[in-house]
Order: C-alpha cells, then structure tokens, then sequence
C-alpha cells in the first residue's frame, strides 16, 4: 500500500498517471489534467469527439508520448504542451488504428523554426528519416497548421508520411493498411495528380503532384482540415482515404 501510494505521488508529480500489472502486458497510461487542458485548448478535432471517444484520445495520446523521446534542437527543452501537442497530431491521424503508434518512429526531434537540412542543403520546416528513426518538426510550423484550418498542416502532413512507411516496415505494426482500399487509394492519386500536372485540378496544391508520398500527405492535411469541401470536389477519393485512414472528420463537424 505504502508502494502504492509512493509511486501514486511519483506519477502524478510527472503528470502522467500510469498503472501496470507487474509481469502481464497489461497497462495503462493516463493524462492528467494539466495535459488534457491542452488538448482542450488547443486542440479542435478533440474538442469536437464525443465523451467517450475523447477519453480514448487521451489515453492513445499518453501511450504515444510515453513511447517517444522527444529531442530538442537549438531549444533548451521539448515542453510536455509541445510533446502533447505532437502526440496528439499523430492520434488524430491514427485514429482508425487503436493499436498504431507508430512505432519504428522512436524519435521526435524539435526544432523551433525552420531548420537547415544537411542532407538536401535547403530549410526544412519537418522531415521523416527512417533510418534515424525520427520525426522532425519546426514547432512553428506545427503551431501555425493548427491555428489556421486552411489545409496546410505540418503535423498531419509528417505524421502522414511516417504512417505510410510504418506500413511497409517490418515490425508488429507493419501492414495495418487495407490492401484493398490502399489499391483504390492509389488508383485515385493517380488520376488526381495527372489532373493537378495538367492544370485542371486545383483543389489540392501542386506540391502533391511531386510524387505519391507528398500526394498523400496533402491529401491528408485536406482530410482533416477542408473535409467537406474535399468530399464535394472529391467524392471518390475522400470516400477512399475515408476507409483507408478508418475515420471520416465529417462526422465531427454535425452538432
Ligand atoms: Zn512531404
């Protein structure tokens, strides 16, 4: 008992609650109420989850930030509002998957603007690099695609691409994604980027007609931020990512 109430103090001094059964696999972490004031502040699609679904987001958005180290760059520290922040870019986006993590993605690296990059010798303002097993983000950017719904998203558009290369990664999340829909999903880039090539699609920005992974990843910023305009000009494919991603953000915005 006395244990108990030691590691109770323990926890909720570090804010997180987290209780385990010693020697099964069972666990389960919780925020604390500091940390999901952020999520309410901050934080619109948890805003707008039902009761229930918001309890689960809290939960998935603690294992997340629990699983990752968070390394600052060029800043003295990665504040637990940017590692819930962060965290909760990566839910929403996984969502649909309740046991994702993403999890060869160990590391989240943050930087506090736009950052040189040695490998392409250009500013970055976020990257993927799975062989360092990182995500990179300038919170700047992250911050500025939250605060304006316009379509433009670093978080989502990272966490997007770190989604696609977890699915071909070798590891116990690898092929969470519906082989069928990710074959309608292709089919649908396809023809989407030939159209923004061609002028003749100008929903989505040219920057997704680069290749398929950058296809996606704007695709995904548009999922959640434009969802209605984007099933209207796109019915097909928003009905496609609707089932690939297993979640659908129009449900969200009906009172
Ligand atoms: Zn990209």
């Amino acid at each position: 008992m006395i244990f108990v109430l030691i590691v109770s103090v323990f926890i909720v001094i570090h804010g997180i609650n987290r209780y385990q059964r010693t020697g099964s696999a069972y666990q389960a972490i919780y925020l604390s109420n500091k940390h999901i004031a952020y999520l309410e502040k901050y934080f619109n699609f948890y805003t707008k989850l039902p009761q229930q679904s918001k309890k689960i987001f809290a939960t998935r958005v603690a294992k997340f930030m629990t699983s990752k180290r968070f390394i600052p760059r060029d800043i003295e520290v990665v504040t637990n509002e940017m590692k819930v922040l962060i965290s909760a870019s990566a839910v929403q986006l996984t969502f649909g998957f309740p046991k994702v993590q993403l999890s060869h993605f160990r590391n989240i690296l943050v930087y506090p603007d736009s950052y040189y990059s040695l490998i392409n010798k250009t500013y970055h303002n976020g990257e993927v690099n799975p062989r360092l097993n990182a995500i990179v983000l300038s919170w700047k950017s992250f911050v500025e695609g939250y605060i304006h719904e316009d379509g433009r998203n670093l978080g989502l558009h990272e966490m997007a691409h770190a989604l696609r290369l977890e699915n071909k990664i070798m590891n116990e999340e690898y092929n969470f994604l519906d082989q069928r829909f990710l074959k309608d999903w292709e089919l649908r880039a396809t023809h989407t980027m030939k159209e923004i090539e061609e002028g003749r699609e100008t929903f989505f920005r040219e920057y997704g007609a680069i290749d398929r992974e950058e296809f996606f990843a704007v695709a995904v910023e548009n999922f959640f931020e434009r969802s209605t305009e984007f099933s209207e000009k796109h019915p097909l494919t928003y009905n496609t990512l609707r089932q690939l991603l297993k979640q659908d953000p129009l449900l969200l915005e009906k009172p």
